[in-house]
């Protein structure tokens, strides 16, 4: 994408669960090489906004368009297929294999149409492919030298860097990030932030939850922040920070 263009439109969404509007026609929009934070209290509909995003979740009406296109109503693979890779809050891994089979077998499914199919063409070439793909996306996140280690033997922080790794595998356009910082300690947090702003200096954009203000406001471009299903305010991290409405919202001040 080129700098500024226009990567995702996000107009209007909303997600009713029976009775509950758990996201209530909330509007934004990335712009290629952004780092945006979608901050908010617990249960302001942050992770249900990600999963409509990224067709986890089916939309009750709105519309979302990647890249110039409605992505509305396509399954999660197709989006993925398309550029927007995302991580889970949770993470995702084999302990007993190591960082680099993770990494890889992260790649091989999302880039296949089914995990059947992904089983029974597992061919050398391909297999190569991967490994090599793999070891460049850890490269470049500076997990160079713990390819070999068991996941399960990571801590946290390397742990949610490997998951990063995986997503970047499918060469995405937009970084779709599930609360990355969760649990992680002060220097985890730090390490973590250096790589997503290298990932910016090399013209990726990233969407972020995030629950920890301090590392949103040193970190992203742009925050958008929720309450009870809506969009309460969107703007640098200093018009956040500088919110009343927010302070009362978020920190309960
Ligand atoms: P956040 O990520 O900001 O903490 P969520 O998006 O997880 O908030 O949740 C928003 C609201 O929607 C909450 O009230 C939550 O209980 C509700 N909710 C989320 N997922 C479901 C679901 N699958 N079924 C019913 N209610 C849900
Ligand atoms: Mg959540």
């Amino acid at each position: 994408p080129q700098p500024g263009e226009l990567l995702l439109d996000v107009d209007k969404v909303r997600k009713q669960f029976g009775g509950l509007v758990a996201v209530n026609d909330v509007s934004f929009q990335i712009r290629a090489g952004e780092i945006i934070g979608l901050i908010g209290p617990n249960g302001a509909g942050k992770s249900t906004t990600f999963n409509l995003i990224s067709g986890v979740l089916p939309l009750s009406s709105g519309a979302v368009s990647f890249r110039g296109q409605a992505v509305g109503g396509l399954a999660s693979r197709e989006i993925a297929r398309r550029g927007m890779s995302r991580t889970f809050q949770h993470v995702k891994m084999i302990p007993d294999m190591t960082v680099l089979e993770n990494v890889a077998l992260g790649g091989y499914l999302r880039s296949q149409s089914s995990t059947a199919r992904a089983m029974l063409r597992l061919d050398r070439e391909e297999e190569k492919r991967l490994f090599a793909e793999a070891e460049r996306q850890l490269q470049r996140i500076g997990m160079g030298d713990k390819m070999f280690e068991l996941a399960g033997n990571l801590a946290l922080g390397p742990q949610r860097l490997m998951e990063i790794a995986r997503a970047l595998c499918t060469d995405p356009a937009l970084l779709l990030l599930d609360e990355p910082a969760a649990g992680l300690r002060h220097k985890e947090k730090q390490a973590l932030a250096e790589v997503l702003r290298q990932l910016k200096r090399e013209g990726m954009s990233i969407l972020l939850v995030e629950h920890d203000m301090e590392f949103v406001m040193g970190l992203t471009d742009r925050i958008v922040v929720m309450e009870f299903g809506t969009k309460l305010i969107e703007g640098t991290p200093a018009e956040v920070q500088a919110s009343p409405a927010v302070r009362a919202a978020y920190l309960g001040t």
